[in-house]
C-alpha cells in the first residue's frame, strides 16, 4: 500500500507552473527525500500534501484516503518546519502537548505522553522553560516531540535542520533518522542538501523544475542516475561530464579511443551518445599520455583526501586522489578510468547506458 500519493498533481501560480504534473508513490513506513535546487518545486509539493496549498489539478491521498479537499488539520499528519514554529508564551511541555490538547485529551493522558516523547527526544529537563531559554537544536527537538506526540498517518519535515550550525546538523541529522526508524513513520523530508537525502532516506525523489527526474534508492541515485541532471546534482564533487561519442571502434574522449567492454559497447551504439559522466572517485592518475591526459590546475588537501582540479583542453575533470598527494601545479598527467564506471548520456540529458 502506498502511504502517500500524488496522481498528476499540477501547481500553477499564475502563468507560471510550479509542479508539471507530478507522480509520486511513497510506500507505507518509508522515509523519503524529496531532493532538488532551490525552486524546483519541493516546498510546494509538500504543502499541497499538508493542505497548505491547493493543487490546480491532480489529487494526494494519504492511504486509501483521497485528502485533496481536505482541511489540513484533517489529514492526520505531522509537519516540523525549519523555522521550529514554537509558541513563545507557551512552556515546552505544553508546546509539546499542544496537538493533544486541541484534540480535548485530558491532562493526566496528556501529562504522560507528553513525558513519555520529552524522554524519547532527551528533552525531558527543559519542559518547564519556555523556547526562548533553549538552543536551536533543543528548539529542534522540541518541535519534533510536538510531530511526534500523537501519532499521525505521516510526518512531513521542510528542511528542519537548515538552522542549524554543521556540527548539530550532522548529529540530528543522525537522531531523525533513528527516531524515524524507531517509529516505523512514513515520512516525506524536503531538502536541498544531498547529503541529508542520501543518508537518512529509504527512497530519494529528485526533483527539477518542477518535474520527477527519479525515485529510487540513494545507492541507485549514484550509481544509476536516470538523467544527466541526477548525475550531476549528487555527488560531490560532482559527476565529471566529458563530451563523447561511441562508433564501431570504440568510445571516443578527449582525443583518445578507448575500448569498450563488449556488451556495454552493444548496448552504447547507436544510441545518440554525446557526452559520458564519470565520478570523481574512479580517475586514477597515470602517465602522460594515457586515455586522458591533462594539465594539473588545482590541488585541494582535505584532510582525509585530496581534490585535484585537472584542465584537458576545454573541459575540466575532478579527481578524488589519495591524502599527501602532490604534483606541480602545470604539470601534464594521464588520468584513466574503467568504462564500467562511465554513465552515457544522449543529447537530450537521459542517461543511455550506465
Ligand atoms: P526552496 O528550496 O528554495 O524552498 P523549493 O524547491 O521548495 O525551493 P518552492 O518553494 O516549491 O521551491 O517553489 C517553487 C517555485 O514556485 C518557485 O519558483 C517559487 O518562486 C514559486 N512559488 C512558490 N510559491 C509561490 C506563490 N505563492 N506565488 C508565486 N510563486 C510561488
Amino acid at each position: 500500500m502506498s502511504a502517500i500519493s500524488y496522481q498528476k498533481v499540477v501547481k500553477n501560480f499564475g502563468a507560471f507552473q510550479a509542479l508539471r504534473s507530478l507522480d509520486l508513490a511513497l510506500p507505507d513506513r518509508t522515509f523519503l527525500a524529496l531532493l532538488g535546487p532551490s525552486g524546483c518545486g519541493k516546498t510546494t509539493a509538500l504543502r499541497i500534501l499538508a493542505g497548505l496549498e491547493m493543487p490546480s489539478a491532480g489529487k494526494v491521498l494519504i492511504g486509501e484516503r483521497d485528502v485533496t479537499r481536505l482541511q489540513p488539520r484533517d489529514r492526520d499528519i505531522a509537519m516540523v518546519f525549519q523555522s521550529y514554529a514554537l509558541y513563545p508564551h507557551m512552556t515546552i511541555a505544553d508546546n509539546i502537548g499542544y496537538p493533544l490538547w486541541i484534540r480535548n485529551l485530558d491532562s493526566v493522558k496528556r501529562g504522560a505522553k507528553v513525558a513519555e516523547v520529552a524522554k524519547a527526544l532527551e528533552i525531558d529537563h527543559l519542559l518547564d522553560r519556555h523556547p526562548r531559554q533553549l538552543s536551536g537544536g533543543q528548539r529542534q527537538r522540541v518541535a519534533l516531540a510536538r510531530a511526534i506526540v500523537r501519532d499521525p498517518a505521516a510526518f512531513l519535515m521542510d528542511e528542519p535542520l537548515s538552522n542549524l550550525d554543521a556540527r548539530l546538523r550532522l548529529s540530528m541529522r543522525g537522531e531523525i533518522k533513528r527516531l524515524c526508524q524507531r517509529l516505523g513513520a512514513t515520512t516525506l523530508y524536503v531538502t536541498h542538501d544531498q547529503a541529508e537525502a542520501l543518508t537518512m532516506a529509504d527512497l530519494i525523489a529528485v526533483m527539477n523544475a518542477g518535474q520527477l527526474q527519479q525515485l529510487a534508492t540513494p545507492h541507485e541515485i549514484y550509481e544509476r542516475p536516470a538523467t544527466r541532471f541526477v548525475a550531476t546534482f549528487v555527488g560531490n564533487p560532482p559527476m565529471n561530464i566529458l563530451s563523447a561519442a561511441v562508433d564501431e571502434s570504440g568510445l571516443h574522449v578527449g582525443g583518445s579511443t578507448v575500448r569498450l567492454d563488449p556488451e556495454q559497447h552493444a548496448r552504447c551504439l547507436g544510441a545518440g551518445i554525446t557526452e559520458m559522466g564519470i565520478r570523481p572517485e574512479d580517475l586514477r592518475f597515470a602517465e602522460a599520455g594515457s586515455v586522458l591526459t591533462g594539465e594539473i590546475y588545482v590541488i585541494e588537501p582535505m584532510g582525509n583526501e585530496t581534490l585535484v582540479d585537472v584542465r584537458l583542453g576545454g573541459e575540466r575533470l575532478s579527481v578524488r586522489a589519495q591524502r599527501g598527494f602532490t604534483a606541480a601545479v602545470g604539470s601534464r598527467i594521464g588520468v584513466t578510468f574503467d568504462s564500467t564506471d562511465v554513465c552515457f548520456f544522449d543529447a537530450t540529458g537521459s542517461t543511455v547506458v550506465h
